[in-house]
């Protein structure tokens, strides 16, 4: 239609008529026809019926051309016979085709109603070739760390078989949602160039009755065929959740299908399976068991290092006049995913205010926005921090003098590990007891104001009193009263509060130190700890 030609056919008299009369602009000659342009008019007449010799002595320089219109319109012609072979190809080859061909699901894809059941069973089992590398996956050094046995061990398989080392089946990934979990395990994968086999736990138990076990049984036989490989099931809590209770024959048939498949592997087969949970708690213990899961790598939300190298990942190729400091500091309790969309919604505020240039005042706009887009995301202000910051520095400077474990602290989390120990005396636990106490009791000491958030502390310290009374008899009498674990409470609470007010200063320089980092290694708690007194 574009070059569709305008021109009015006209008579050869006619035409010489115009040539007489009109002033012309434009005259040429095509393949076809004579063509001539009055200014406001087009007109054009066959060549075979006008003397051609009539146009010599015109005052006006003649052009040959071919007109395009009639090319475009034959090459036009073409084109749709083309497109309509192409389209009946199309649905010829669809009619034809077999399910089980339908393309690959992206990682995203966990459509589970589709209609066909086989093409459904397949599609489930299509590995990936992940491009992700470490490199992409910023911050979380010791999670990486912690999965470079599993790397090479992947790469070289028969190095481990012949020395007879045999490698964990299963690691679990635990840590709450848009920290990486499903990324690094992806890494994992593109880093050791296996195939990565994706799963959703829910996707196994939400379709037909029996579905779900056939489905882990041929997703396990596909991962052994294509070994080394790894299969990763995101969301396991959905099938891993812990038996009894409400019934859920579909769940548990599933469940029991996974645990014979782990156990069925025969060491160092060159399949890993990452699993991963934000719910450890639900999951039934027979599933963490030796054997099993027996790996667990905690993926925290990142700290303000961590934040900082996830910010320069995802302002790379922006252009900005952000400083990544104030920015990574603004978003405490953001988790990765979190800190991605922060900086794409950034960057289409930008947009929208006509500026070339990412400023705070954008991420300030969104800020809250992608906040509140999540739920149960936890994010501070300052005093929060501050409040934060005092309760576990008391906590750790405790912890540091009455011997209780840990590595290193964190701005929010429990960091007193849990140690496997048989054989615990009193005083441990009373010590155990004054660790978990001591955040409260520090803020009420400098802030004279008693906070919510101690919650889990107290409870903890609250269910060691109770097991010292009622299964330990390590309170004043064996056959425990009502009495007793509020005795061995107040104790703990007032000595405490003695140690506590003594070491007032330590606890506001390592607070300090702690709201500036967000995490502290257990050396710089030491070295603020020891000048006490
Ligand atoms: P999870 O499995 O823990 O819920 P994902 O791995 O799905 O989290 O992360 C979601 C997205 O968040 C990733 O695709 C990535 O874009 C971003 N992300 C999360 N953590 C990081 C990180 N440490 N470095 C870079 N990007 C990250």
């Amino acid at each position: 239609m574009l070059f569709k030609d305008g021109s009015k056919l006209i008579s050869a008299d006619e035409f010489d008529n115009i040539l007489k009369s009109s002033e012309i602009k434009n005259l040429s000659i095509g393949d076809n026809y004579i063509y001539l342009n009055t200014g406001s008019k087009y007109y054009k007449t066959a060549k075979i019926t006008f003397e051609i010799q009539k146009l010599q002595n015109l005052p006006i320089k003649i052009k040959t051309h071919t007109n395009l219109g009639e090319i475009v319109s034959g090459i036009g012609v073409i084109i749709l016979i083309l497109i309509g072979m192409a389209v009946f190809l199309r649905a010829l080859n669809l009619m034809i085709k077999k399910p089980s061909e339908t393309p690959i699901r992206t990682l995203n894809q966990t459509n589970l109603f589709q209609e066909n059941k086989s093409s459904e069973t397949n599609n489930m089992n299509q590995p990936i070739n992940s491009t992700v590398k470490f490199k992409d996956v910023a911050g979380i050094e010791e999670v990486k760390e912690e999965l470079f046995e599993i790397i090479d061990y992947l790469k070289n398989p028969k190095k481990y078989q012949k020395l007879g080392i045999s490698l964990p089946k299963g690691v679990l990934l635990v840590g709450p949602p848009g920290v990486g979990k499903t990324m690094i395990a992806k890494a994992v994968a593109g880093e050791a160039g296996v195939p990565f086999f994706y799963q959703s736990g829910s996707s196994f138990v939400q379709i037909y009755v029996g579905m779900g076990a056939k489905r882990v049984r041929e997703l396990f036989s596909k991962a052994k065929a294509n070994a080394p490989s790894i299969i990763f099931i995101d969301e396991i809590d959905a099938v891993g959740k812990a038996r009894g209770g409400s019934r859920n024959d579909e769940r548990e048939a599933t469940l029991n299908q996974l645990l014979t498949e782990m156990d069925g592997f025969e060491d160092s087969n060159g399949v890993i399976i990452i699993g991963a949970t934000n719910k450890i708690e639900v999951i039934d213990e027979a599933l963490l068991r030796s054997g099993r899961f027996d790996r667990r790598i905690y993926v925290q939300l990142p700290d303000l290092d961590e934040r900082v190298k996830i910010l320069e990942v995802y302002l790379e190729g922006k252009k900005h006049q952000l400083n990544v400091l104030e920015v990574a500091k603004i978003c405490v309790g953001f988790s990765g995913a979190m800190i991605a969309s922060l900086i794409n919604e950034s960057a289409l505020n930008a947009l929208k205010r006509n500026s070339n240039f990412i400023e705070s005042k954008d991420i300030l706009d969104v800020k809250d926005k992608v906040a509140l887009g999540k739920r149960k995301i936890r994010s501070f202000d300052e005093k929060e921090k501050n409040i934060l910051s005092v309760y576990q520095a008391a906590k750790a400077i405790s912890a540091y003098w009455l011997d209780i474990e840990f590595d290193k602290v964190t701005l929010m989390g429990d960091f007193i590990l849990d140690v496997d120990k048989e054989v615990l005396s009193k005083s441990e636990l009373n010590n155990k007891i004054k660790v978990y106490l001591s955040g409260a009791i520090a803020l009420d000491i400098i802030f004279k104001e008693k906070y919510t958030h101690c919650v889990e502390d107290i409870k903890k310290a609250t269910n060691i009193a109770k097991a010292m009374c009622e299964e330990y008899a390590m309170s004043k009498h064996i056959i425990s009263n009502g009495n007793d674990v509020e005795e061995i409470l107040s104790k703990a609470l007032k000595e405490q509060r003695e140690f506590l007010e003594n070491t007032k200063e330590n606890i506001l320089l390592l607070a300090k130190k702690l709201f500036e980092k967000e995490k502290l290694s257990k050396d710089i708690i030491i070295e603020v700890s020891k000048n006490v007194f």
